[in-house]
């Protein structure tokens, strides 16, 4: 039995990550998407919203499960069994910082692999960066997020509005 975890942020989780969830759950028996609890980067939706609008665009993918952790991202693979890891790669600016933090990992845990699938085309551009910035401004962020959790995400931006 093959787990995969794929770890991230997913503030939000953008029809990027929804591609490569798609395509590496064909991969592995089982795939655990990790959102990780980070206060440092200062995320704009709670972890707990994170993993509900990532549970939401999952539903109908019967080997997808999510959760959040927080710590290093080896141990959390390790408490689930995971060997592998998956990441996505959109561009070189991608490349660099996704190889430090691979090889990092394999140093720390071999038995863990990091496997990288590149971004379809039609998302090489997406990140969850450009969703804020977009929806910052009242932009319309349709093409970039799944529909079930557009309402979810429009609703954080009106509510930051109000205050
Ligand atoms: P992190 O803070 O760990 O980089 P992100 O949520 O930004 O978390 O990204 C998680 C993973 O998804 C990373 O490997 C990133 O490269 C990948 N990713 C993000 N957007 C896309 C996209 N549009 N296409 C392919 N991979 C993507």
């Amino acid at each position: 039995m093959i787990i995969g975890i794929y770890p991230g942020s997913f503030d939000p989780v953008t029809l990027g990550h929804l591609d490569i969830i798609k395509r590496s759950a064909k991969m592995v028996d089982k795939l655990i998407i990790g959102v990780l609890n980070n206060s440092s980067k200062h995320p704009l939706f709670s972890v707990e919203e994170r993993v509900e609008m990532i549970k939401t665009v999952t539903k109908d993918l019967e080997n997808v499960s999510v959760e959040a952790f927080d710590g290093l991202t080896v141990d959390f693979a390790k408490k689930r069994n995971a060997t592998v890891m998956v990441r996505g790669l959109r561009a070189v600016t991608d490349f660099e910082y996704e190889i430090q933090i691979a090889q990092t990992n394999h140093a720390i845990m071999p038995e863990i692999d990091t496997i990288f699938l590149t971004t379809s085309v039609q998302y090489s551009y997406l990140s969850s960066s450009i969703v804020k910035e977009v929806a910052s401004y009242g932009g319309d962020i349709e093409k970039f997020v799944p529909e079930s959790i557009l309402p979810a995400v429009l609703s954080k931006f009106k509510a930051i509005r109000r205050v």
